[in-house]
């Protein structure tokens, strides 16, 4: 995929505004801001395991996320695709866990009971799983994935 040298969106979208502008408050309160805004677009994405796509352009991050992904998504995985594609476009951050300040990868999408990378109900430790992740994962370690996504974070 070539790099953009022109943004392919105006502006984001409204439907991803209620996640984005999430995503800005709580980095904020982190003390983590953004040079610029990263804009959030719809676009029909080939892969179907893909539900969307941080652009690392040249002098700017977009995201782009599947149209019919998103539409047969419930509210959390909407939160939970906002949320990890800002974390790679806003943050730099590629697909991994931190735990105790130690970086750790995840290289496919299996699941290993006893890595450090996921709890013992076999939810991992991060939103930057390469998947978006089950709901009930999202909604019982909401608390640990808002901290851990701003872990190592290098604001864009
Ligand atoms: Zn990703």
């Amino acid at each position: 995929m070539s790099q953009r040298i022109f943004h392919h969106y105006s502006g984001t979208d409204p439907e991803f505004k209620d996640y984005s502008e999430t995503w800005y408050f709580m980095g904020k309160i982190k003390g983590i801001n953004l040079k610029n805004n990263v804009r959030i677009g719809f676009t029909n994405i080939k892969d179907r395991n893909v539900a969307g796509y941080c652009n690392y352009g040249l002098f700017f991050n977009e995201i782009d996320i599947d149209r019919a992904h998103w539409k047969q998504s419930n509210s959390w995985e909407k939160m939970n695709v906002v949320f990890h594609e800002l974390t790679h476009c806003g943050c730099g951050r590629d697909h991994g866990y931190v735990v105790n300040g130690e970086k750790g990868e995840y290289l496919d999408t299996r699941k290993h009971l006893g890595s450090r990378g996921f709890f013992n109900d076999l939810c991992p430790k991060s939103l930057m799983f390469p998947q978006v992740l089950d709901s009930s994962c999202f909604q019982t370690h909401f608390e640990w994935y808002i901290d851990e996504m701003f872990e190592q974070c290098k604001p864009n």
